[in-house]
């Protein structure tokens, strides 16, 4: 079987007001069904048997036989990820138990794959632990979303020419027949690859109710090109998103947000001088919408463009980080959070589309580090859009700078994700000592040899300070032999 990626899309509701308020009905009686089948599944898991089917003729009589099996499904489905996730959080505190032979820890990793934790007189005091601090078992008392599988939802795409796209045909409870609700067309839903599933999730909120249909498709093939490309991509300002291989995407963004970012100050001082909360203000909230679907749209185009070249296999990333000094700091959250929710989501899903995989790094000292020699040093920055090295004098774009050290950090080994910064540093400062056999610390601590720039570049321009590369160190490091071990 090939293995399947699926996707949610929101769909309009096309419902009338009586349709809508049958299923906010409906809402507390499902609740009520997931709540009890959770009883009955989890004693079941600590028993140490598997979730299967329940009897759904056995259950009570305010849901429908057909209601209750997608409900069993919701719950099989919370608690199968919850086991997941407990499984991999149950690793390290068994790695931790102190006296115990190889042979019997491994004994307790595979009793965690079979998740056999109650029946474990070791595992069971780690699993209640991890239950209380940070795992508790799904929570269906606040369950606003109903998840309708085949048993109870049936969808029909809509005749051509209809307004709608889909009628949804939700079984109701016992005795009340079908309810029929009309949906409206998602256009990325509609030219989305795969097949439709017969499912609906409906989640009732204060506001509205609102339907998410979903697509399966097959994952796509890890891509094996001939000449496999590794790109190394920074996200910035001034431009959004800087490649290793020298490309700078995204460049009229930050003028657009600029200019947004005035008009979005002026609307809220406006706003406040009427005794408004911007907040409550339909315009302000509609404003803000539009910069994060702006932002959101450029993330998508930037990364579709770069995976259309076919010899890209894999990206490498760090934390997006959009902030800019010159912007005000409402925006700078706004797009912060618009651009890393876009980045993250087109990420989670880009192997599986594409093929192409992605790496994240960890993104300390990558703006300062030199992607020629690897010196790290914050005076290698002289301004924010140029780079220039201390100890090798390359010059080059800062951003596209950060882009390829970005890609080599790829390949340093022993920096782990959630290392401390200063811990980084040491490791990349061990790497630049065994390469250039010079002590980076004691560099930084060196005053910078006074450059051409700073002696004569107001008096006259002296050959060599027009931005061409300079060749020799200038840290006043006597010499330096590359290792060639
Ligand atoms: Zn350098």
């Amino acid at each position: 079987m090939t293995p399947e990626v699926s996707r949610s899309y929101v769909l309009p509701s096309h419902a009338n007001t009586r349709k809508t308020d049958a299923i906010r009905e409906l809402l507390p009686h499902w609740r009520r069904g997931l709540i009890h089948a959770q009883v009955i599944q989890s004693r079941r898991m600590r028993e140490g048997r598997r979730l299967g089917y329940i009897k759904t003729s056995a259950m009570p009589g305010y849901l429908s036989q057909r209601q209750w099996k997608s409900v069993v499904n919701q719950v099989n489905a919370a608690l199968r990820s919850w086991q997941a996730r407990m499984t991999s959080a149950m690793k390290a505190p068994i790695a931790a138990i102190p006296d115990l032979t190889d042979a019997q820890r491994r004994a307790l990793y595979k009793a965690n794959l079979r998740h056999e934790w109650w029946a474990n007189a070791a595992l069971e005091p780690l699993v209640i632990d991890l239950m209380r601090s940070s795992l508790p078992l799904p929570n269906f008392a606040s369950c606003r979303t109903m998840a309708m599988d085949a048993s109870c939802v049936t969808l029909e795409a809509a005749e051509s020419g209809s307004p709608h796209a889909v009628w949804a045909r939700i079984s109701r409870r016992p005795g009340e027949g079908t309810l029929l609700i009309p949906l409206g067309r998602n256009r990325h839903e509609s030219t989305a690859p795969g097949e439709r599933r017969n499912f609906l999730q409906v989640t009732v909120s204060d506001r509205d109710v609102i339907y998410r249909v979903v697509r399966n498709r097959a994952k796509a093939k890890i891509r094996r090109p001939k000449d496999p490309k590794v790109l190394g991509v920074d996200w910035g300002m001034c431009s959004m998103a800087s490649t290793s291989d020298g490309r700078r995407l995204g460049t009229a963004v930050y003028t657009w947000l600029v200019a947004r970012d005035q008009q979005l100050m002026a609307l809220e001082a406006a706003l406040r001088r009427q005794g408004v909360r911007p907040t409550d203000s339909r315009r302000y909230r509609r404003f803000q919408g539009r910069i994060r679907e702006y932002v959101r749209n450029e993330v998508g185009r930037i990364i579709n463009r770069l995976v259309r070249d076919p010899q890209l296999a894999e990206i490498v990333v760090e934390d997006l980080d959009f902030r800019s000094p010159k912007l005000s700091k409402r925006m700078n959250r706004l797009i912060t959070r618009a651009g890393r929710g876009a980045w993250s989501a087109k990420l989670a899903s880009l192997e599986a589309d594409t093929g192409v995989s992605v790496t994240a790094v960890h993104a300390a000292y990558t703006s300062r580090a030199c992607s020629g020699c690897g010196y790290v040093d914050k005076r290698n920055r002289p301004s924010q859009a140029k780079f220039r090295c201390a100890f090798c004098g390359r010059v080059l774009n800062a951003d596209i700078n950060g882009a390829r050290a970005i890609r080599q950090r790829r390949s340093l080994s022993g920096i782990g994700p959630a290392m401390p910064r200063h811990q980084v540093l040491a490791q990349i400062d061990e790497e630049f000592l065994r390469r250039w056999r010079t002590d980076p610390r004691q560099l930084r601590e060196r005053p910078l040899r006074p450059s051409r720039r700073a002696n004569g570049a107001r008096l006259a321009p002296v050959n060599g300070d027009s931005g061409v590369i300079a060749e020799e160190p200038s840290l006043g490091v006597e010499t330096f032999s590359r290792d060639t071990g």
